[in-house]
C-alpha cells in the first residue's frame, strides 16, 4: 500500500502565523521540508483520508490528491477534524442545494458525541444536509476496502476517547497514532510500521508522552519502523532540528525516521 504524509506538524502549522523565529522563518522562506502542514495521513489506494485538520485544503492541494471517498477521525480536537467541512462542502452544490457526491466520514461513537458539543455544525453538515454519510463506528470494528482492512483501535477499549486505526493490508500491519498517545494503554505488536506522534523532549511537559517513555514503547511493542509526526515548532525551537536528528541516530535499532509533508511510505 502506498501512505502519503500529508501534514506533519503538532497542533500549530510551521511557519506559525506571526512567529518570526528562525524555524517559522526559515519554513516561511523555504517552504518544504520546514513548512508543516497539520497532521494528516493518506491512503492512497483507497483514496481514505485519516483526520482533517483545519489546513486540510491545502494538504490536499499540494499533493495533489484528485478525490478523497472515505474519512476516519482520530480525536475531537481541532488539529485532527476542524477542516470537517472543507471535505463534505469540496462535492456539494449550492446553487441546487445537494450533494453531489457524499464522503462516508467514519467517527467513533463517543468521539461523535463530543463533536456534538465541541462542532456543533456537524450535525447541520452530516445530518441535516447529509454533505457526507456518517458512518459511526466502535472500538474493534473492522471496515474492508478491497484488500485494505482499517481496524478501530480506541486508546482504552470501547470508551475512549482517542482512537488509533490499524490499516492492514496482505499480512503487512500499519497503526497511525498521531496525537496524545500518552493515554495509549493497547499493545500492538508485529507492526510493520508504527506511524506514531513524536515524543516530547521538554520535561515540563507532563501530558504529552516523553520521548523516553516513546523510546520505552518501541523497545516493547518491536516495530519494523518508526515514523515521528505531530511535530512541534517549539520543540525544535527549544532543542533544534539537529538534536531530533541526533536521538534518530542514538536508536539505529528502532529504525526511526522523522515525517514531512509529502513523506510517501510503500508498504
Ligand atoms: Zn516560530
Ligand atoms: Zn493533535
Amino acid at each position: 500500500m502506498k501512505l502519503t504524509i500529508l501534514g506533519s506538524a503538532g497542533n500549530i502549522p510551521i511557519p506559525r502565523p506571526f512567529c518570526n523565529c528562525e524555524i517559522c522563518k526559515k519554513a516561511r522562506k523555504q517552504g518544504e521540508p520546514y513548512k508543516r502542514c497539520l497532521s494528516s495521513l493518506f491512503i492512497d489506494d483507497i483514496k481514505t483520508l485519516i483526520d482533517c485538520p483545519e489546513d486540510i485544503a491545502e494538504s490536499l492541494t499540494r499533493r495533489n490528491v484528485k478525490d478523497v471517498d472515505n474519512l476516519f477521525i482520530t480525536h475531537w480536537h481541532p488539529d485532527h477534524c476542524f477542516g470537517l467541512r472543507l471535505i463534505v462542502q469540496a462535492h456539494y452544490d449550492f446553487a441546487l442545494d445537494k450533494p453531489n457526491k457524499q464522503i462516508n466520514v467514519y467517527i467513533p461513537k463517543r468521539v461523535y458525541k463530543i463533536l456534538e458539543e465541541k462542532y456543533f455544525v456537524i450535525k447541520h453538515f452530516l445530518e441535516e444536509k447529509k454533505m457526507g454519510r456518517l458512518v459511526l463506528i466502535e472500538h474493534g470494528d473492522k471496515i474492508k476496502f478491497n484488500d485494505i482492512t482499517i481496524e478501530v483501535a480506541g486508546y482504552n477499549g470501547k470508551n475512549s476517547t482517542h482512537y488509533a486505526y490499524l490499516i492492514k493490508e496482505k499480512g503487512k500491519k500499519v497503526l497511525y497514532a498521531p496525537c496524545d498517545t500518552i493515554d495509549l494503554k493497547q499493545t500492538f505488536t508485529d507492526l510493520d510500521l508504527l506511524i506514531n506522534e513524536q515524543g516530547y523532549f521538554s520535561p515540563e511537559i507532563k501530558w504529552e508522552i516523553s520521548f523516553g517513555s516513546l523510546i520505552k514503547r518501541l523497545n516493547k511493542w518491536k516495530p519494523e519502523k518508526t515514523i515521528l509526526t505531530h511535530i512541534s515548532e517549539n520543540e525544535i525551537r527549544r532543542f533544534g532540528w539537529e538534536h531530533f536528528e541526533k536521538m534518530q541516530k542514538k536508536y539505529p535499532d528502532l529504525n526511526i525516521e522523522f515525517a514531512y509533508d509529502g513523506m510517501v511510505i510503500n508498504i
